[in-house]
């Protein structure tokens, strides 16, 4: 095999997902230490916290949170291994979404005791839409958690996906003794007090009357009888793991580092390397020696002295090389990516070379736009772009000073283009006023922080009561003839589009029965 083979084949490219506090920070670090990226743990937050002191925005200094979301890139096992980290807490926004894009699957961490919460549905949505491989790790096992066979149906039943228990928990919180792994027939021993030491394996069979023995009575019936439960449930498939139908679930605790290793092995193994990207002229080859990648996120003013913009894209073909020249298809002009970036653990550093499956960030002169694609002169191909995300919150927003209209019209368009915002205005109406969409509420603090500092433009901001927004895609009368329920509004988009915004998902019922004829599509990215 070439290297070029053999660097792509050995990448393995994967997002967090989860909601707030089930414990993303806290394996993403256990997985780390394995790869040796960190010497201890604790480090993932506080490089974070320390990289917000430096030249990240100011807001990022006030909050002491990351706006950016970052990647991290580690070797364990001779894989190549990047984590997307996906934006949790207050800096949830479309990039968290986006991150999406850029991974080949997922891992959906759950906390034992909540289940799944609003944030982790959100997210797996999004997984879904890509058919991509989700792995489920149920986290804090060494807490009173819920029944693990409730836990599991309550995934299926809420997120549409089958479930195949790779390894199961005998007890939880204090009565807590650890997993039994399925196929290999053992019990992995949890050590409450043995924190961060490699676990006891025993090789027992469910029937062997040791059992007994090693884990009294009471817990071997109920070991036997959930996992006799479980054999009537689904087989293992890895095809349908593949193709994102069947998710494979693991019980664990990331704080106490149990059973983390063997679920990275498992995943390792399981999950695919990076796959073929559909471009408007069919698959791309990952394997071919050309490079091509496409913008997923772009981050603005870093560095505000320079007020660049770093653009990350994933390689999605071929090897990257600094100093060679490229092309940039949307705007057909030949390029060198300049300072080409990698995150390793938090970390950056210039790289010199990366293949398909790896993230980079470039500086962008304002050249890039969310979803466009990087070749080789000589190649046009585009691959096909990155959904628009419906926002959640809204405001509408006017300059204070009347006389500042066209640096604010400048302002919202530009932060719009770059995919920090999604503008509106109301149909017929001037650009006096537009209705900013967001899918995180941060994202209002950061446009209203750069138009400041960026444009010169301060802003009125009044909230909104919408939280979901539709695309009209046939309207049975002139659309300020629609019948409405209240706190709910037409808006137009920049493409001229007509969309529907309200509050509460049961207006559509309300929108659909009064105005028959009206039909709005599911997604905005039609
Ligand atoms: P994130 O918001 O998903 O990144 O969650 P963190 O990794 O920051 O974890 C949230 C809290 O849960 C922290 O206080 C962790 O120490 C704690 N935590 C994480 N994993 C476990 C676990 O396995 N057991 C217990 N008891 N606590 C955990």
């Amino acid at each position: 095999m070439s290297t070029l083979q053999e660097e792509i084949s050995r990448r393995r490219t994967f997002a967090i997902i989860s909601h707030p506090d089930a414990g993303k920070t806290t394996l993403t670090e256990k997985f780390l230490l394995y790869g040796g990226a960190i010497a201890q743990a604790g480090e993932v937050k506080g490089k974070r916290a320390k990289a917000a002191t430096s030249d990240w925005m100011e807001i990022e200094k006030q909050r002491g949170i990351s706006v950016t979301s970052s990647v991290m890139q580690f070797q364990h096992g001779g894989f190549c291994i990047n984590i997307l980290d996906t934006p949790g807490h207050q800096d949830f926004s479309e990039d968290t979404y986006r991150t999406l894009m850029a991974a080949d699957s997922a891992v959906m961490v759950i906390d034992g005791a909540k289940g799944v919460e609003p944030q982790t549905r959100k997210l797996f949505k999004v997984c879904a839409l890509r058919h991509i491989p989700i792995f489920t790790f149920i986290n804090k096992m060494d807490r009173e958690t819920r029944d693990p066979l409730e836990l599991c149906e309550e995934v299926e039943r809420e997120l549409g996906i089958d479930t195949y228990a790779v390894n199961w928990p005998i007890g939880c919180g204090k009565e807590f003794q650890g997993v039994y792994d399925r196929e290999k027939g053992r019990i992995l021993f949890f050590e409450a007090e043995g924190r961060g030491r490699k676990a006891s394996v025993t090789e027992v069979a469910l029937e062997d009357p040791a059992l007994e023995e090693l884990i009294g009575a009471s817990k071997a019936a109920a070991l036997r009888e959930e996992v006799e439960l479980l054999g009537a449930g689904r087989e293992f498939d890895l095809e349908a793991v593949r193709s994102g139908t069947l998710s494979p679930v693991f019980f664990g605790s990331a704080l106490t580092n149990f059973g983390v290793e063997p679920f990275l092995e498992e995943f390792l193994r399981m999950t695919t390397a990076p796959l073929p990207r559909i471009s408007d002229q069919g698959e791309v080859d990952v394997f071919s020696p050309d490079f091509s990648a496409f913008v997923f996120k772009i981050q603005a003013n870093m560095n505000k002295a320079h007020r660049d913009r770093l653009a990350f894209m994933r390689i999605c073909s071929g090897k990257f090389q600094r100093e060679t020249e490229y092309f940039h298809v949307q705007s057909g002009k030949k390029l060198r990516l300049s300072q080409p970036q990698q995150m390793m653990a938090a970390e950056r550093e210039i790289v010199e070379e990366a293949y398909a499956g790896d993230i980079i960030g470039v500086f962008d002169p304002g050249l890039f736009a969310i979803g466009d694609t990087i070749t080789v002169p000589g190649k046009k191909f585009r691959y096909s772009g990155i959904p628009t995300f419906e926002p959640e919150h809204f405001m509408r927003v006017a300059p204070k000073d009347t006389m500042k209209r066209k640096q604010f019209i400048k302002g919202t368009e530009q932060i719009a283009q770059e995919g920090a915002i999604q503008i509106f205005k109301v149909p017929g109406a001037g650009l006096e006023e537009v209705i900013v969409g967001v899918v995180g509420t941060l994202q209002f603090d950061v446009f209203e922080y750069r138009m400041k500092n960026e444009y010169g433009v301060d802003l009125y901001m009044t909230g909104l009561p919408y939280d979901h927004l539709r695309l009209i895609t046939a309207c049975p009368c002139k659309p300020e003839d629609l019948v409405l329920c209240t706190g709910s509004a037409i808006l137009e988009d920049f493409r001229s589009r007509l969309l529907v915004a309200f509050g509460g998902e049961w207006s559509v019922g309300f929108l659909t029965k009064h105005n028959p004829g009206l039909e709005l599509a599911d997604s905005l990215s039609v």
